[in-house]
């Protein structure tokens, strides 16, 4: 098996990794301060199909691009990973435009929406490879396509964001099956939103009808959208491959329930000491476990949502079943109102009150026209949720105190405070996973390089691991 990186080889972002020069696990840029870097160079037109663990965009975002270069052909993922990526790639083409790689247009992003094809938790499918040239009906495995090279495949809920999953290849390798797994970005921390991945044996809720090895090919699953929770006891699989990502492969979360009464205790003294509470937050999952946060209390202030979190949250609203607990989310949105646009923000802004809004790391929405108005109020907190890249306006507030709105560098007062709620697994959890499933390669990705180390040494356990760089090809006999 060949396994080429095409990006997340030691860095976090643009995922995109090229398996036996036809197969793509995701395709996503890396969003910098300046423009975004985009995959490596590869034979786009080449590409049988692609496997799309999740909708952020360091997964999914060079997929326009690619379709420019000559990509077409089926897109693997939930139902709500298309809902998700849709927003997420339309949002995106502007800031591309500022930037210098504008190649591609609206219309590669609807030809991308096009491809997509949905496919279900713990269920196995089949791709021939015939890409485009099979008509719709012949994907997953319908008997009559041509192709001669198959993958069967199986999606795994990955816990991440809403919709997110791990991929299970088994590829035909020479004669040979090989089992891939591609854990995309995972995480096994419950949270009000989602339950966590559930590789771990002892979790996971067997299901026979389900084991691999037994599985009947359902030809017509990819038109049947009900979701199953029944979660294959993967630990039990031999994984030949594991492709495990590393955000936090060197560390450990601290105690998410400690995290989240420290969170609510400074909201609430915020609002009794008439300060205002600006939350900046990534609009897929984490603004909304924020609001489900902030409606286990009563504060003596209201509560506001803004910025593309809002289409977000109606779309979870409409598509329940890739969350946890839809009542849960209703009742924290009953609580709160969704600012309508800039006239409404310039209106509530003046008051004091608690707002919700993207972005999650001070670069740019609608967070930026709060920021001004609190960025100076000692009495009013600013409290970040989420990872704050190098080079962010995040960031220069966490080290620096300060913040560049409208190109003016300001001095921060406010109280400011970062939390860690985050949606990847920690060193710990990484461990107890990789323990369990025990593959005879394992190759790190999607982490900075000390995580990667840091996780290796402790992985040691594993016979055969890889570190690669980006361009890099791992081959695997
Ligand atoms: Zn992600
Ligand atoms: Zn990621």
């Amino acid at each position: 098996m060949k396994i080429q990186f095409l990006g997340s080889a030691q860095e976090v972002g643009r995922s995109c990794i090229l398996v036996n020069d036809a197969y793509l696990l995701d395709a996503g840029i890396k969003i910098g301060p300046e423009e975004s870097e985009y995959p490596l160079d590869f034979s786009e037109k080449d590409v049988k199909a692609v496997f799309l663990s999740h909708a952020h965009l360091d997964h999914t975002g060079a997929l326009p691009l690619l379709n420019h270069l000559g990509l077409k052909c089926p897109i693997y993922a939930t139902k709500i990973t298309k809902q998700i990526t849709k927003i997420l790639l339309h949002d995106s083409i502007h800031i591309e435009k500022l930037s210098k790689n504008p190649a591609y247009s609206e219309e590669n992003i609807n030809n991308i929406l096009s491809y997509f094809q949905f496919v279900e938790y713990n269920k196995e499918y089949e791709e021939k490879g015939d890409g485009f040239n099979a008509k719709k009906e012949n994907f997953a495995g319908k008997k009559n396509s041509s192709g001669n090279s198959r993958v069967k495949f199986m999606l795994f809920d990955a816990g991440h964001i809403p919709g997110s999953g791990s991929f299970l290849l088994t590829i035909n390798d020479n004669g040979k099956d090989k089992t891939l797994l591609y854990t995309g970005d995972i995480n096994s921390i419950s949270t009000y939103l989602l339950d966590g991945l559930t590789y771990d044996g002892q979790i996971a809720k067997e299901n026979a009808k389900h084991k691999l090895k037994t599985a009947k090919l359902k030809t017509d699953s990819l038109k049947n959208d009900k979701l199953k929770n029944d979660n294959l006891n993967i630990g039990k699989l031999k994984i030949d491959v594991m492709i495990c990502e590393s955000t936090y492969g060197g560390r450990d979360h601290p105690s998410r329930e400690a995290q989240e009464k420290e969170f609510l205790d400074i909201v609430e003294r915020t609002v009794d000491n008439k300060g205002s509470v600006l939350i900046p937050a990534f609009s897929v999952g984490r603004a909304q476990e924020v609001l489900i946060m902030l409606s286990k209390r009563r504060f003596d202030a209201p509560i506001f949502l803004d910025g593309m979190a809002k289409k977000v949250t109606n779309i979870l609203l409409d598509v329940p079943a890739y969350i946890k607990d839809v009542k849960l989310l209703k009742k924290a949105i009953s609580n709160i109102e969704f600012v309508k646009d800039f006239n409404h923000r310039q209106m509530i802004v003046k008051n004091k009150g608690i707002f919700v809004t993207t972005a999650g790391m001070l670069d740019g929405g609608p967070v930026m026209d709060y920021i001004k108005y609190v960025y100076d109020e000692e009495n009013s907190a600013l409290l970040l949720t989420g990872y704050q890249a190098e080079g962010s306006n995040g960031r220069m507030v966490l080290e620096q105190k300060k913040v560049i709105v409208d190109n003016k560098m300001l001095n921060v007062k406010c109280f400011v405070k970062k939390f860690d709620f985050s949606a990847h697994c920690g060193q710990k959890e990484l461990l107890q996973m990789l323990k369990n499933i025990n593959p005879t390669h394992l190759i790190i990705n999607h982490g900075d390089i000390k995580e990667m180390n840091a996780l290796a040494e402790k992985a040691a356990f594993i016979e055969n691991i890889h570190i690669p760089v980006d361009g890099e090809i791992v081959r695997i006999n």
